[in-house]
């Protein structure tokens, strides 16, 4: 008789997490990890790796379909809303169950100033005039601050930037950062404002650490909300979900 065919899982990726998840789940399943394709060399995971997008909620339905995907976990960033709430359609669509892994949001100590807003460009808007400020930011959303040429603007990006859509200084650099090299960045910029996605997570929080040092405020974008979803916190509370699922 033949051997039934290992589960298949589809990990929705782009983050640590993600990545943490697929090397664990390592000989229990046949994992496949899917990216946007944002980066232009990726680190590989473990196991499968597929590129680009599916096509809308209905392009992902059908790929599950196509290759019987037992169970779905969306690790995508926090602010990817769109292919999140296509996960949820999908799931819906399809009866495969979904794990969104969602790292807990940054919260402010008594150390921080933090100056919360909704959108990027609200966050543009609150900047004042020919402030130094840091972009902790993706470089596709720095089109929201293209109103502001007054700001002196330093940015990172994992990729050489090419043309940005505002003047900017760049950096390139892959995090983790650590904090005493993130305190000498904003020292040698002489940055007085950093504006930052609430991203969670450990990889990007040294900004976060340094700015409180440096008595830096922070305009700090909330998340979007996504559709309703059952949610782990972490690779150890989705291994045991997976678990309960089989794997
Ligand atoms: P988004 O706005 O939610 O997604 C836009 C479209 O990109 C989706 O509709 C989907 O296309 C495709 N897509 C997104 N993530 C995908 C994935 N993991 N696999 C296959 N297709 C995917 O996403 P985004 O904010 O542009 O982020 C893109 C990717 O970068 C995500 O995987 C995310 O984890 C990662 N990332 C995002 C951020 C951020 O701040 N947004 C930060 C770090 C990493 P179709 O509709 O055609 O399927």
């Amino acid at each position: 008789m033949a051997e039934p065919a290992a589960p298949t899982v589809l990990i929705l990726g782009g983050t640590a997490e993600a990545a943490a998840l697929a090397s664990a789940l390592a000989g229990r399943a046949r994992v496949v990890t899917s990216l946007a394709g944002r980066t232009r060399s990726p680190q590989p995971p473990a196991g499968e790796l597929r590129i680009g997008g599916f096509g809308g909620a209905e392009g992902l339905a059908a790929w599950l379909r196509a290759e019987r995907v037992s169970t779905l976990v969306d690790a995508t960033h926090p602010f990817a809303a769109n292919i999140s709430a296509n996960a949820v359609a999908a799931s819906a669509a399809t009866g495969v169950p979904l794990l969104r892994l969602e790292r807990p949001a940054w919260r402010p100590g008594p150390d921080d100033d933090w100056r919360p807003v909704g959108s990027l460009e609200d966050a543009a808007a609150a900047l004042p005039q020919g402030a130094r400020v840091f972009l902790a930011v993706g470089r596709q959303e720095l089109a929201a601050f293209a109103g502001r040429p007054d700001l002196r603007v330093l940015v990172r990006t994992v990729d050489p930037p090419g043309a940005l859509p505002i003047a900017a200084e760049a950096v390139v650099a892959r995090g983790p950062f650590e904090v005493a090299a993130e305190t000498r960045l904003l020292q040698s910029r002489r940055i007085a404002w950093i504006v930052s996605k609430n991203a969670g997570g450990s990889g990007a929080a040294a900004k976060l650490a340094a700015a409180r040092a440096l008595g830096i405020p922070v305009i700090m974008v909330e998340r979007p909300v996504l559709p309703p979803a059952e949610t782990a916190s972490g690779v150890e509370p989705a291994l045991a979900w997976l678990a309960g699922c089989g794997i």
